[in-house]
């Protein structure tokens, strides 16, 4: 019988993270301080051990004993589902293993940095964090992690979503959190736009810089929850645990996929594997990442330096991005809404060893639905847009005639989402 669930017991839990620094192709692009504050901001408001490892060269980074039994409490180490009956709507022409990160306590992978994060925070003994979030999946995981590490958490929340969307907000307020619709009266920056506009939408851009502005100003620590170096590495224990999955089974992907928000999901299962193959000198995987049609940041994009917030309060990254002043369309996958991608990925995709797509909303829930159907297991938003990857790659399957295996990032479930498909599906 082939196995559906392929499990690490806890003792398999891999100790350390992965850093590709020093395997990427070339140099990674420095950040840039245009303002001249902008360095002098970070110091102050990030965990001093994260900024340490935002520029380190070590390629295994060693995981704090206190983390890695918040990981086992969370949900840690993830199964790999095999997508047997999807397999055989398709055709039978490839292999589809799932690297369920849906299976932690906040229903994505987002818990696996932000424990790493939070954990530095006290270690530098401070009181409380901040943090911004769009539809709630990254502050409802900063919110968690707080909780496991007995600290406060100050979650910026885009104001549409905080009013729109509110379960998520539950879930941080049941964790302890104090969430802020922003923009909000907490800081200047916020003031000024509530002042142009008392109904101010708000923006991820938005969040981030109050976030960071309130960190600096009250004494507290910023939690980043994409994009970075140090973010990624945190969260290479997802494609560290698939690794010895895949080897346990003797299974080598040919492909794999998985979507962009920032990019830290992807990355994170991606570069454990490709770390690998670029150390070697020869890449034979495909990977291909996909974001949503609506916020074009990789197929529409520019590669070029660029401020990861609206307020411009941190250094500039090479990245691709759709300008830091975007203001997304109201798309329901708001994960995939930021306006650029994580440089490491950026760097990959211009080399062209990661390949980009971007799909529409409205083909990505199609794919959502049909999914729950066949494997029954409802996907997040964010993670559907994967999903037509898939067709794609057994379109090629089917002319070459050779069985291909992919690995897919599961980045998260569904089931807080539920309104968004019914808005788009369910039409009355
Ligand atoms: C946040 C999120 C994403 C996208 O963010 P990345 O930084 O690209 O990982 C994807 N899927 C889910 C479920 C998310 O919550």
């Amino acid at each position: 019988m082939n196995k559906i669930r392929i499990d690490l017991s806890q003792d398999e839990i891999p100790t350390v993270w992965y850093n590709i620094l020093p395997d990427l192709p070339e140099e990674l692009p420095q950040p840039i301080d245009e303002t001249g504050k902008s360095f002098e901001t970070l110091k102050k408001v990030l965990p001093s051990k994260v900024l340490e490892l935002e520029f380190s060269r070590e390629r295994y980074v060693k995981i704090p004993d206190e983390v890695l039994e918040r990981y086992l409490q969370v949900g840690r180490p993830t199964p790999i589902i095999r997508a047997k009956r999807l397999e055989e709507y398709l055709g039978n022409v490839v292999k589809i293993y799932l690297k369920m990160e849906s299976y932690t306590y906040t229903g994505s992978h987002k818990i696996n940095s932000a424990l790493a994060h939070v954990y530095y925070a006290t270690q530098d003994g401070a009181n409380f964090v901040t943090t911004e979030t769009g539809a709630g999946q990254w502050g409802s995981s900063v919110a968690l992690a707080s909780a496991l590490f007995n600290i406060k958490a100050h979650v910026f929340m885009v104001r549409t979503s905080y009013f729109a969307k509110p379960y998520r907000r539950y879930l941080m307020q049941m964790y302890g959190a104090e969430v802020h619709p922003s923009p909000s009266d907490l800081t200047d920056f916020g003031r000024e736009l509530l002042a142009k506009d008392p109904n101010h939408p708000g923006s991820l851009g938005i969040a981030i810089s109050e976030a960071v502005k309130y960190a600096e100003e009250h004494g507290g620590k910023y939690v980043v929850g994409s994009v970075v170096n140090s973010d990624i590495m945190f969260k290479t224990i997802a494609g560290l645990e698939a690794k010895k999955q895949m080897e346990m089974i003797g299974e080598d992907p040919d492909y794999i996929i998985g979507v962009v928000g920032g990019g830290s999901n992807y990355a994170a299962l991606a570069y454990p594997f490709l770390g690998d193959e670029l150390r070697s000198g020869k890449v034979r995987r495909k990977y291909i990442a996909s974001g949503s049609l609506e916020v074009p940041k990789m197929t529409k994009g520019v590669y070029k330096y660029d401020y990861p917030d609206t307020a411009k309060l941190l250094p500039k990254l090479k990245m691709y991005s759709i300008g830091s002043d975007f203001v997304p369309p109201p798309v329901y996958a708001g994960g995939l809404r930021y306006h650029g991608v994580a440089p490491t990925l950026s760097l990959l995709m211009n080399k062209g060893i990661v390949e980009a797509r971007d799909y529409s909303q409205e083909e990505s829930f199609k794919w959502a639905k049909l999914f729950s159907q066949i494997e029954g297991y409802v996907p997040a938003p964010e993670t559907s847009h994967a999903l037509p990857i898939i067709e794609e790659i057994v379109k090629e399957a089917k002319k070459s005639g050779e069985k291909k295996i992919i690995l897919v990032s599961f980045s998260g479930h569904g089931l807080l989402d539920l309104g968004n498909y019914a808005s788009v599906l369910f039409k009355e």
